[in-house]
């Protein structure tokens, strides 16, 4: 095996002053660490009679096919058993293994933990678990995947809230904390003879934040300290960097920018990629090669899932059920389960430059079998098997404190309810090869369309019904009685109208958008600041620190939003004004949506003035006031009323925007200004 003098003179300094407080005495020598074993996969087709499996080409023996499996230990804790194909009770990493998983993956939490010692949930996963997961991990032919989130419970692009042993530490100090502890939970790892392949800076570090900190170059920093750690302890192993949202492409761009910039040390640009909300394959696909070609870096989907079902098994809610809103490219089936998986596999083989892997999350987490919600609420409280416990509230109050409880992804795992196995499970080795079976109709895609009020429209006669080879054709379809010119009169609008198609048992759904006209150009600022004048009016000037331009961050609709947000002790106040060009004598309404908050929660209502304003020739003739209501409100919408305009009149509309809170920040989005009838 490989030695390093730094690596062994670390060993023996933490074996050192861990036999200080044991009860061998000080003059042990150490144990040197066990061998790594080399781990050579070979596969073989795995039959299936009813599973369809489009093979993917070009696929290589050593792509990566991972599985977050975190909260394997918790659900075991709690009583769930695991099972293989032929019903025998297994050790689930033995069924991962056989059906083609050679990776897995694990989140590490600083200290997940109450003072009483009380699991925060989500597996409770910390250095231990990781340490046992990764032990089994080993034993069956599958490397590590080590997922540090430098958080003491749940890190992603909404929140990224420093351990509490790192609270009051300046940037250096929480470097050199960084560097410590990653070394030495990678040194666990070694030490028990773990096959770590690749280790993740941070999880989902969107806009470079990590451990509390929000600048790009604090991140830069941390990750480089992170970086450092694994190449000394595991120098065979890939760094991994995370980010979520590919489909918002100038931010990968961005990034990716900054970290070479900052001469970040990483191996492997890594995205989430979740259908539902990231975009299109052929997106994801275009961003990852582009990235990988400009830095000439590896590139992987470090997590993605889809749903096999809209049913909940555990009593707690699923993030994904029959709700419309998001992209539903395959039926919530068996089959459309393995085609998205097949279907992203192919995209990071064939369409991704040095694509590397494709990493399933949390496909393990199922129910803990409870017969009704407080059973299981027992069970996620004692073995933190639920996404967050009660006792996750002293850290993160206004989350996990509020809405801790179940898994809710049950529906996007492998295996049932029961722990046995989803047929969809062989889609992650079959890929290699390919399977036929009968073909079947599996699901329709609903039809989603969206018109203007002014339009003439009818809904769609024909939907695509889907087989269960991913294949489809038309079908004729027949809606319930929906009221279009009642619908239009109403103005904006989004409607869900059932329908039955020939041939087709299952229900069917035409999503309808109705928009009103629209006098306002770039209303959505999908043109970013196009045709809009934005006037600071603040002391401060824009920096890191105070931004107002639009940005990805937050749509309500779309890829953009105007947004605005200052740090400390910088006060918000511009105007953002558009001239708009009517010829007709009228009453007139103006629309728009505004998210935001502050760093006090509740945001305080009297340090605000934000209002939507008309100004008809230079004067501010119409407001109505807008508030900032917190991210949890989600987008507010403001509607001002009772607007009279007279044929040749000047007419400006537009937002003052004052905010005097710490951290006030905010999104507007959907503008309209229409004429009422
Ligand atoms: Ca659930």
């Amino acid at each position: 095996m490989k030695k390093f003098g730094k690596l062994l003179f670390s060993s023996l300094l933490m074996l050192g002053l861990l036999s200080c407080g044991g009860n061998q005495g000080g003059t042990t020598p150490p144990e040197p660490d066990p061998e790594i074993p080399e781990i050579v996969r070979t596969y073989e087709k795995i039959e299936s009679a009813t599973l369809y499996t489009k093979k993917v080409e070009n696929m290589s023996n050593d792509f990566i096919m991972g599985m977050d499996a975190s909260s394997v230990i918790s659900l075991e804790n709690s009583g769930v058993k695991f099972y293989d194909f032929n019903g025998k009770e297994e050790d689930v990493f033995k069924v991962l293994s056989d059906n083609g998983v050679n990776y897995i993956r694990v989140r590490i939490w600083n200290d997940p933990f109450d003072k009483n010692g009380h699991g925060y949930g989500g597996g409770n996963c910390d250095i231990n678990t990781a340490i046992a997961i990764g032990k089994r991990a080993t034993a069956n032919k599958m490397k590590l995947l080590v997922n540090f989130h430098y958080s003491d419970f749940w890190a992603d692009p909404a929140k990224q809230m420093v351990p509490k042993a790192w609270k009051e530490m300046e940037i250096m100090d929480k470097c050199e904390a960084l560097y410590e502890y990653t070394k030495e939970s990678l040194q666990k790892l070694r030490h028990e003879g773990i096959a770590v392949g690749m280790v993740q800076v941070g999880n989902e570090t969107s806009g470079g934040k990590m451990a509390g900190e929000t600048r790009f170059s604090y991140f830069a920093a941390l990750f480089n300290e992170g970086a450092k750690a694994v190449r000394e302890i595991y120098p065979d192993a890939l760094v991994a960097c995370h980010f979520a949202n590919p489909e918002k492409t100038n931010n990968y761009y961005d990034w990716a920018a900054k970290m070479n910039q900052y001469n970040v040390d990483y191996d492997v640009f890594g995205s989430s990629y979740y259908p539902y909300w990231h975009g299109t394959l052929e997106n994801l696909g275009t961003v990852l090669s582009t990235i990988a070609t400009t830095y000439n870096k590896k590139t992987m989907v470090l997590e993605t899932s889809y749903a096999f079902t809209t049913e909940d098994t555990d009593y707690f809610g699923n993030t994904i059920g029959t709700g419309g809103g998001i992209a539903k490219p395959y039926p919530f089936s068996i089959a459309g389960q393995a085609n998205c998986i097949r279907d992203i596999v192919d995209t990071v083989v064939n369409h991704c430059t040095n694509g590397i892997g494709v990493c399933y999350w949390e496909g393990t987490w199922i129910s803990v079998g409870g017969a009704n919600y407080d059973e299981n609420l027992a069970k996620w409280e004692q073995y933190g098997s639920g996404w967050a416990s009660s006792y996750a509230a002293e850290y993160d109050p206004n989350d996990a404190g509020k809405w801790y409880g179940g898994t809710a992804v049950d529906n996007q795992a492998f295996f049932d309810k029961t722990g046995h196995p989803l047929e969809s499970l062989k889609v992650l080795n079959n890929v290699r090869f390919g399977n036929d079976a009968p073909k079947y109709v599996d699901g329709v895609q609903n039809a989603e369309v969206s018109y203007y009020t002014y339009e003439d429209f009818t809904l769609p006669e024909t939907v695509d019904v889907i087989y269960n080879d991913n294949s489809r054709s038309p079908l004729a379809v027949i809606w319930e009685d929906f009221d279009i010119p009642a619908a239009k009169a109403k103005g904006n609008g989004k409607y869900e109208i059932k329908g039955h198609a020939e041939g087709y048992s299952g229900d069917v759904y035409c999503y309808l958008t109705i928009m009103e006209y629209n006098y306002l150009q770039n209303f959505g600022f999908e043109e970013q600041a196009k045709h809009w004048t934005m006037t600071n009016n603040s002391e401060s000037a824009f920096s890191d620190e105070y931004k107002v331009l639009p940005t990805e961050e937050n749509p309500q609709t779309g890829k953009y939003a105007y947004h605005f947000w200052a740090k400390g002790e910088n006060v918000v106040n511009f105007d953002l004004e558009q001239e708009l060009t009517l010829s007709q004598t009228g009453n007139y309404k103006m629309q728009a949506s505004l998210l935001g908050g502050t760093d006090v929660s509740p945001a305080t209502e009297d340090l605000q003035n934000i209002y939507m304003y008309v100004k008809i020739n230079d004067v501010v003739t119409y407001t109505k006031d807008m508030k900032l209501k917190g991210y949890a409100a989600g987008y507010s919408d403001f509607l001002l009323t009772g607007i009279h305009y007279e044929a040749g009149q000047k007419i400006v509309v537009g937002f003052h925007v004052e905010a005097k809170e710490r951290g006030s920040w905010g999104d507007i989005d959907d503008c309209m200004f229409n004429i009422v009838l």
